[in-house]
């Protein structure tokens, strides 16, 4: 599953390519990737123009000049591929579409679909602009979907309430974090992280390299934490997420950005996620990977305390 700093990265390439564009028509051949039936997205999206691509934690939100806002997400397997019209429309030349329209790209779960013809067999919606272009929201496994909100109401939906805040949001502070954290709790701070309700966005490998800057071991309990590794942990997390979008994500079983690009996050900067064996970056032990909370965990036991 893409993490924040992936979904960030897939945010901004369709920001680049989407606002502006015109709905002509949209199909939707799978119930399961859809809320509502063809039809009626049809009849509440046809017409309207993309204003904003917004994201809260790993759902994009597109938000439509009708007051509607379609809320995405791309789960395990999901993938929005955008492409620019087939035929020249001469339109770009009299200035009435910029330049930047002219990219293909897609984002999500990295498999053929990037290179091959589209639509293909795991294509589940059509949307289709009134140039000509087309974005694909394709689903193999169809556990992500495509949600359509009043924007007015968007912050009421049962699974946007559910989250915790934006990790990078600028009004989020340390001490916002450590209020968010289940005081006196014996569970794992691993746990409490990858529990999306305490911030959102957080997935294995950004708690396990949070956890690894804030030199703090996955398995503590979260009763255990003193007020100064709570806050150094909180500005862990932002630092990883900051390093990470500009670093184009992480590559984790080949993950590809929004321009079908490999995220370099693993590579650069890492320092324990995936590194089993490998010396520390910092002290030279061998990391270990153990399991907490149900999924594997790397630290560095003579960093972290
Ligand atoms: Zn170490």
């Amino acid at each position: 599953m893409p993490e924040l700093p992936e979904v960030e990265t897939i945010r901004r390439g369709l920001e680049r390519v989407l606002v502006g564009r015109v709905v002509q028509h949209v199909e939707v051949s799978e119930k399961r990737s859809c809320t509502v039936s063809s039809q009626e997205l049809a009849a509440a999206i046809v017409g309207a123009q993309v204003e904003t691509v917004s994201r809260h934690g790993k759902l994009l939100i597109i938000g439509l000049d009708n007051a509607l806002s379609l809320l995405t997400h791309l789960r395990m397997t999901g993938q929005l591929i955008f492409k620019a019209a087939d035929v020249d429309t001469g339109l770009e030349a009299s200035g009435a579409f910029p330049d930047k329209w002219e990219s293909d790209f897609g984002g999500g779960y990295p498999n053929q679909s990037f290179i091959g013809n589209l639509p293909d067999k795991t294509t589940r919606i059509i949307f289709t602009f009134s140039d000509g272009s087309h974005l694909y929201f394709n689903d193999q496994r169809k556990f992500g979907y495509v949600k359509p909100v009043p924007t007015g109401e968007v912050q009421l939906d049962d699974f946007v309430a559910s989250l915790g805040p934006e990790p990078l949001d600028p009004c989020f502070s340390a001490e916002d974090f450590a209020a968010r954290l289940p005081k006196g709790s014996k569970r794992s701070v691993k746990s409490v992280l990858l529990d999306q309700s305490t911030v959102t966005g957080i997935g294995n490998i950004y708690a396990d390299e949070s956890l690894f800057l804030a030199r703090i071991l996955p398995s503590r309990t979260v009763a255990s934490l003193t007020r100064s590794e709570i806050t150094a942990l909180y500005a862990a997390i932002r630092s990883c997420m900051e390093q990470s979008i500009a670093d184009g994500g992480s590559t984790m079983k080949d993950y590809v950005d929004s321009e079908g690009l490999r995220g370099e996050y693993l590579d650069l900067h890492a320092t324990v996620f995936n590194r089993a064996g490998l010396p520390c970056r910092v002290c030279g032990a061998p990391i270990r990977k153990t399991k907490v909370a149900g999924r594997g965990t790397h630290y560095c036991e003579n960093c972290q305390k």
